[in-house]
């Protein structure tokens, strides 16, 4: 390819709107535009980078015996009624109407589809197991899209969807899945972990997701420092933890007037805030209805709301407001406690159900409970269950090793979904004995978009983007510095025209623009490698050739110029 013919401009300005270097990168590099919230097209350069990504997907699918498919986006409301999930999809599911008024939604994933299709293929245990995948857009009407390609409303994916016969041979699926996309990323070039990941609401037991190590990502994670543990926060557990719990001591109630917060009845009564019991009031989100819940967590603790949605089986939790709270227990927020609370679900953290001498709210204005005993003084209905996060004080659960905290970017996900689907479409096989059986599913998926964003984040310098060989436009791009120099430019078209019949990814800037504008845009646009033919070359017959990523500058002459890059390219 050459520059000149290149459907490519390049931007000095970061847009207005970029939160993240990827977002700025890939508008100024001219690799996305965007044509409105959340929706981009992906210019050339962009999508040969996007389909180099999709190849890699694809070997490694392809090589994992998975099949490649491709399935409708538009997608009727009845399957979607079906598996449960065209109410719980919520404003996330773009959703539309024919010209018979029937209702569709744009897929954001394809759970109801393929398991449809293959319901009516499949016969017995020998069509099992399957492992069938499509690369293509998916549509969600995110709340706040953002970052650029990380963040779209339409958005490129590859998703996988695999078929047992049962659990055993989906948890062998799902190993052969973890180390393919194990191999993709690290093809990739990405710094990442695959970590323990709540199912969330496409349901199923058990999951992982692909994070990319970012200070920009949206999730936090820990892993340890001396062994593979690595969780999202969501479900992150820990090593048993050492508490002073006091010695059992008498229920009373004291006087606590105007003190509210942990802090401040903390002091207040002389009392550890891991001896607090806090009790936070939350609005639960049912399909059909909503109620009042109630979580214990030790003063020093924060609520992990996912754990604790899980637990009560609610689509959604909201911490209630102060009215919703006095309606429901007659007391201010501030003094809440589980003791004498009645109508109102208690969900009770397991390290609270230790404490011999606690304090807590007494259900009473200006007043608290001291000489707490959960297994004594709470409601025997309390669930106890792990309602919190874990936090800097904590150790590994597997080797009591350090944690560290970090954010990330997910780029992938595998499932098990076990048999959610295929239970509610009636997805079913005969096993080896003649009896009919659902089917046990799982699925995997690849934010294709997104990994070139997260790319981007982790590979950039202050002169813009630096793609791994394996994901760049082009590998190699020749610059003359001069165009009016008739030899540079005969030398350089020799060059190019060695490379390409090389089959060496090059592009060759042949435009009119000054050196110095050719060296921008290249840094810019990321090209691995750099060659600038100049005087030089006339000079000792010699080229410089530049590695974007070491910055490393080397003097190799000509008629070696093509070994050299063969040998860089390996
Ligand atoms: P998130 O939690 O970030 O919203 P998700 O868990 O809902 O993502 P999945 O349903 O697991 O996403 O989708 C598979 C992959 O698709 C994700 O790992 C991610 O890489 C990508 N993805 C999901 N939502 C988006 C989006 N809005 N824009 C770009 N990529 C996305
Ligand atoms: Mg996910």
């Amino acid at each position: 390819m050459r520059v000149s013919k290149l459907f490519n401009k390049t931007l000095k300005e970061d847009p207005a709107e970029a939160e993240v270097v990827s977002h700025a990168l890939l508008i100024r590099s001219g690799m996305i535009r965007k044509l409105s919230s959340g929706v981009f097209t992906y210019l050339p350069l962009g999508w040969r980078v996007l389909n180099k990504i999709s190849n890699i997907i694809r070997e490694e699918m392809n090589s994992s015996d998975c099949q490649e498919l491709m399935m409708p986006i538009i997608q009727p409301k009845e399957l979607w009624e079906q598996s449960g999930r065209w109410f719980v999809y919520g404003k996330e599911l773009i959703r539309l109407k024919d010209r018979h008024d029937r209702e569709y939604c744009l897929s954001p994933t394809h759970e109801e589809v393929i398991t449809t299709v293959v319901k009516n293929e499949i016969r017995s245990y020998k069509d099992l197991p399957l492992n069938l995948y499509q690369i293509q857009n998916k549509y969600r009407d995110e709340v706040r899209p953002r970052f650029g390609l990380i963040r779209s409303r339409e958005f490129l994916m590859k998703d996988g969807y695999s078929f047992n016969r049962d659990e055993e041979s989906l948890s062998h699926t799902y190993q052969e899945m973890y180390e393919a996309y194990t191999k993709i990323f690290t093809r990739c070039g990405l710094n990442f972990r695959a970590v323990e990941a709540d199912s969330g609401a496409i349901g199923g037991s058990s999951s992982h997701e692909f994070m990319v190590l970012a200070d920009t990502g949206e999730a936090a994670l820990t892993y340890c420092e001396s062994c593979d543990y690595a969780a999202n926060m969501e479900m992150a557990v820990h090593g048993k933890r050492n508490y002073e719990n006091g010695n059992n001591g008498k229920l009373e109630e004291v006087h606590t007037p105007n003190k509210k917060s942990i802090d401040e009845v903390s002091e207040f009564l002389n009392i550890k805030p891991e001896l607090m019991l806090k009790t936070l009031v939350y609005k639960a989100i049912f399909k059909d209805d909503e109620k009042l819940i109630c979580v214990v967590v030790r003063g020093n603790r924060e609520v992990n709301e996912i754990k604790l949605k899980n637990a009560v089986s609610a689509i959604d939790l909201n911490l209630a407001d102060n009215e919703e709270v006095l309606k429901a227990t007659n007391t201010p927020i501030g003094f809440l406690g589980p003791i004498g609370l009645i109508d109102v679900d208690i969900y009770v953290d397991e390290e609270v159900m230790e404490v011999k001498n606690g304090a807590t709210g007494a259900l009473k204005e200006d007043y608290h409970f001291i000489g707490v005993n959960p297994k004594r003084d709470f409601p025997k209905s309390s669930i106890v269950g792990d309602y919190h996060n874990v936090d800097e004080y904590d150790h590994c659960p597997k080797c009591d090793g350090k944690l560290s905290f970090k954010r990330g970017t997910e780029v992938g996900q595998v499932f098990k979904l076990g048999k959610k689907y295929s239970e509610k479409l009636d997805c079913k096989f005969l096993d080896d004995k003649g009896v009919e059986q659902h089917v046990t599913m799982g699925c995997y998926g690849i934010g294709v978009g997104r990994t070139m964003a997260a790319s981007v984040e982790q590979n950039n310098d202050d002169r813009g983007i630096i793609w791994p060989i394996a994901i760049a436009p082009y590998h190699v791009i020749i610059i003359p510095v001069n165009m009016k120099n008739g030899d540079i430019v005969n030398i350089a078209e020799d060059l190019y025209k060695s490379f390409k019949e090389e089959n060496i990814e090059v592009i060759l800037d042949d435009t009119e623009e000054r050196a110095g504008v050719k060296f921008a845009n290249a840094d810019l646009i990321g090209y691995p490698i750099k060659i600038v033919i100049g005087s030089k070359t006339l000079e000792d017959k010699t080229v410089d050739l530049k590695i974007r990523a070491t910055g490393e500058e080397l003097i190799v002459p000509l008629y070696e110029a093509l070994g050299k890059i063969k040998e860089i390219l390996l």
